[in-house]
């Protein structure tokens, strides 16, 4: 996916900032042109980036922020934020958030899908009712489609195939028609009773013709939906902000799926129709199959387009904990400056980050205490990025990667670049010790090491600028 391309640049426009010896206006001017660049680059349109640029530039006005302020921090902070918020822009705004519909709520909620033919609408409707459906609800579908022959098979064939009831009708050409008559028998017959959600799926065109416009906002009027959710294809460009503009102004959209994103689409386009109609992202799909949908967290997407988990988060509770002005257990102190030390060895004028210093990391991560709570800022590929549910299967992880390294040897530990020094044909012996000694497939020591490398690569370019003792020396 081509926002991977964007996460990289912005990580690299970051990472030049927190290279710089003094945070000046130019560096800030620098960072935010180099963030800019990025999202052009990936596609969003130049007024969302200039209104972006506006509200980083403001955030962090260096003469207005407080002495002592952190300004790499503070900027950092500005930009996912805003990131943040081009994504989701109710949160924090005071705009009630975007409608949830609620498991055996009674009459049914109604979420109408509008979008222009092809964007993947009707797709989504049954991917969206299933979601539902496999977590508790009863969901049902309607044709409101009565423009494109052919809709109605494919959204009956598909609601067979999900188990999922539907109603739409060959005979009427009437899409305001058959969607009342559809919401009415969801919501009212006795066959129907447990439904609680009713999913419309609406007419298409090649563009926003205004019959297109007008349709959906006499549906909109008539079935008076809970939630219209606007559906976009990620690969539109450019194209995306008058389109959804175009949406907004006929009908109350609340919120935005992206489809297609598992293809070489840039997203920047889905960006901008965020932008344009003021409503969250809630989900993004990733694929034809009927599972390919994937609810979406502005929060999590950011950090994992920033490639680095909650890593700043994480960073900063370090530096929380470390001037923590309740005592720390002593282990757990001693740990901490262990931790710090291993984690910003410097060789030269290149980062180290040994199998040692992970095995330090680990440890922490796996004591109780004040210091428990760091797990949820690790880089989400390292140790998954679904919080809570996944912290057995973390820890987990954790416990095998801990007893693969109690296999090594101090220099396998202490080496510069353990991949290399394992995975060479030569070196074969290494990894098959490992793997032997501790129980586990060759595989998994191999993954170790990739996800070692991974760390590696992320921590240097945040670590020596963030990682300080509490009288903020850095650690040479
Ligand atoms: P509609 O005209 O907007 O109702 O679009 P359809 O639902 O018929 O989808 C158009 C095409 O896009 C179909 O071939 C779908 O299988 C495909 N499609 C929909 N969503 C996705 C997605 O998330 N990823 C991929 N790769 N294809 C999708």
């Amino acid at each position: 996916m081509v926002l991977a391309q964007l996460g990289e640049s912005l990580v690299g426009a970051l990472a030049r900032m927190a290279k710089a010896t003094v945070v000046d206006d130019k560096v800030v001017l620098d960072c935010l042109n180099d963030v800019s660049r990025a999202l052009l680059q990936a596609d969003v349109r130049f007024e969302t980036v200039r209104a972006v640029q506006a509200s980083i530039r403001s955030a962090v006005n260096l003469q207005s922020l407080a002495a002592g302020t952190d300004r790499r921090r503070a900027i950092k902070h500005a930009v996912v934020d805003e990131l943040r918020r081009m994504l989701d822009p109710a949160a924090g705004s005071g705009k009630p958030p975007c409608f949830v519909p609620r498991k055996g709520r009674k009459p049914a909620s109604v979420v109408m899908f509008v979008g222009l033919q092809g964007s993947g609408k009707t797709t989504t409707c049954v991917k969206y009712a299933d979601y539902h459906r496999r977590t508790g609800f009863s969901p049902a579908l309607v044709c409101a489609d009565t423009f494109r022959a052919g809709a109605l098979d494919q959204l009956r064939q598909n609601a067979a195939k999900a188990g999922i009831p539907f109603y739409g009708s060959y005979t009427e050409s009437d899409p305001v028609r058959v969607a009342v008559e559809g919401v009415d028998r969801f919501r009212n017959d006795q066959a129907a009773e447990g439904c609680d959600l009713i999913v419309v799926d609406t007419s298409g065109r090649h563009s926003q013709e205004a019959a297109l416009l007008e349709e959906m906002r006499q549906l909109a009027e008539a079935t008076r939906p809970d939630l219209v959710v606007l559906v976009m294809d990620a690969s539109i460009g450019q194209a995306a902000f008058h389109q959804a503009l175009a949406f907004k102004q006929s009908v109350e959209v609340g919120a935005v799926i992206v489809t297609k994103m598992d293809g070489h689409a840039k997203g920047g386009g889905a960006l901008s129709a965020v932008a344009a109609t003021k409503s969250p992202v809630i989900f993004i799909g990733t694929g034809e199959h009927i599972a390919d949908l994937e609810a979406f967290d502005a929060r999590s997407f950011v950090s994992r387009l920033l490639g680095m988990g909650y890593l700043p988060g994480f960073m900063d509770k370090i530096e929380d904990a470390m001037t923590m002005p309740m005592p720390m257990p002593p282990d757990q102190g001693q740990g901490l400056e262990q931790l710090l030390h291993e984690l910003t060895t410097v060789k030269g004028a290149s980062f180290t980050f040994t199998l040692r210093a992970l095995y330090s990391l680990f440890r922490l991560v796996q004591s109780t205490g004040p210091l428990r709570h760091l797990v949820s800022f690790l880089p989400a590929g390292l140790l998954g990025d679904k919080g809570k549910q996944e912290e057995e299967g973390q820890q987990a992880k954790i416990k095998r990667y801990m007893t693969m390294m109690d296999s090594m040897s101090a220099a396998e530990l202490d080496g510069a670049d353990p991949m290399k020094m394992m995975m060479t044909k030569q070196q074969q012996s290494r990894i098959n010790r490992v793997a032997r000694g501790s129980g586990r497939p060759v595989s998994q020591v191999v993954e170790l090491l990739e996800e070692h490398k991974r760390m590696a690569k992320m921590l240097s370019k945040f670590a020596p600028a963030h990682v300080k003792r509490p009288n903020n020396k850095h650690i040479k």
